[in-house]
């Protein structure tokens, strides 16, 4: 029962593989169509929109073609692209959560030159930060 187990395991594993050979697969952009998709869907039970319903479909196909794709330099070019506009959003989203995380003995900043994220101690009134990275400097309040 158990080798049974393993094995269908096993013929799963390499069907995928076979299956993801040569594709360009799940990568951040198809990522985030996927979560759009999902977000819609989800808000679509309330909002029960057509127009909701075809982005739902219009998302969630796009982030199935671009995972078995076989264009990868294309996609790939594209995936850059996504990462280099959403690099902003995402450093801001980084930095929120970190702050969350850390508490009240530091405070996290991102460098406006550079995107640099930057820790600093918090509580220490207004001081100069100066980007370790590029050497920006900018004053915050801790
Ligand atoms: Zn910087």
């Amino acid at each position: 029962m158990k080798n049974s187990l393993r094995q269908m395991r096993f013929a799963l594993q390499s069907f995928l593989m076979r299956l993801m050979y040569g594709r360009n697969g799940f990568d951040n952009m198809a990522r985030a169509c996927y979560g759009v998709s999902m977000i819609l869907l989800v808000v679509n039970i309330f909002a029960g929109s057509v127009i909701i319903y075809f982005m739902w479909i219009g998302l969630f196909a796009y982030s199935m073609f671009r995972t078995f794709s076989r264009n990868i330099p294309k996609r790939y070019a594209e995936n850059q692209k996504y990462l280099q506009m959403t690099r902003g959003i995402r450093s801001r989203g980084e930095v929120l959560k970190l702050n969350m995380q850390s508490g009240s003995t530091s405070k996290y900043y991102i460098c406006s030159d550079c995107g640099q994220k930057i820790r600093v101690p918090k509580g220490k009134g207004k001081i100069e930060i100066r980007c370790p990275k590029c050497g920006n400097r900018f004053i915050k309040k801790t």
